[in-house]
């Protein structure tokens, strides 16, 4: 696992540089794919079957979600703008195991209040893992990370979940980005987690676009997503990948 998170935030290194004005959302998706087949790697979302009996499996690499695409954007010749949020989450299979990361970007200058929307949802995720130890339950992960998105005035999405990950990119438990504290399982040293808060400048109430992937938000309110393939150690959560940090770059998220 260490493996296959270190190509994912590799991925992520590549293309936040490109998360500018004028790119192509397929030339990061192309970029991205030819990366992994060069590290031995096979990209993890492409080929997933979809949901419905009429959905067709998902078709690129990359996950590119751009302004209300809470996630699952399907990258297309349409080029980035200044003042958009572009998500990219990306999975990879390397040897039998997995890693998933994303991590959101504004595009060029964007308004403070979009800026705001990517700093609380990155921080959510710290506040979570501030609660991935031994011992505690998993929904103090989820209650801490719903407890800051909610007290900075955005919501959590309900309908998508974090999830465990190894063998397969999705396994139990769901890791939901709400909930009670002091409830769900256990943690133990060894659960390794794909901890990702989706967090909406508005309502949390989502839907399912006309492509039969892609998640808007209800309301055509702005969404962010970062995420972290995680293991839980005696000492405490240690992040797989590492394509951001806690700490907020001076010029916001894509110097991290
Ligand atoms: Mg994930």
């Amino acid at each position: 696992m260490r493996e296959s998170c270190s190509i994912v935030s590799d991925v992520h290194r590549l293309l936040s540089p490109l998360c500018v004005p004028g790119t192509a959302l397929s030339e990061l998706d192309q970029i991205a794919e030819e990366y992994i087949l060069s590290r031995g790697g096979r990209p993890a979302f492409k080929g997933y079957p979809g949901g419905g009996k009429s959905t067709p499996p998902f078709p690129s690499t990359l996950c590119v979600s751009i302004n209300d695409e809470v996630v699952h954007g399907i990258p297309s010749t349409r080029r980035l703008a200044e003042g958009e949020i572009v998500s990219i989450d990306v999975g990879v299979e390397k040897d039998g195991y997995f890693g998933d990361g994303a991590m959101s970007h504004l595009v060029g200058p964007g308004s403070p209040e979009k800026e705001r929307l990517l700093r609380v949802t990155r921080e959510s995720l710290y506040r979570g893992l501030d609660h991935a130890h031994p011992g505690k339950r998993l929904h103090d992960v989820s209650a801490a990370v719903q407890q800051f998105v909610e007290e900075n005035g955005f919501s959590v999405v309900r309908d998508l979940v974090g999830h465990g990950i190894g063998k397969n990119l999705h396994e139990d438990p769901p890791v939901p980005n709400y909930g009670k504290a002091g409830t769900g399982p256990q943690l133990q040293a060894g659960m390794t987690l794909a901890i990702e808060p989706m967090v909406n400048y508005g309502g949390y109430q989502v839907r399912v676009a006309s492509n039969g992937w892609t998640v808007v938000t209800r309301d055509a309110s702005d969404s962010a997503h970062f995420e972290h393939t995680v293991v839980i150690t005696e000492d405490g959560p240690i992040t797989l990948t590492d394509h951001f940090t806690r700490e907020y770059g001076e010029n916001g998220s894509h110097h991290s």
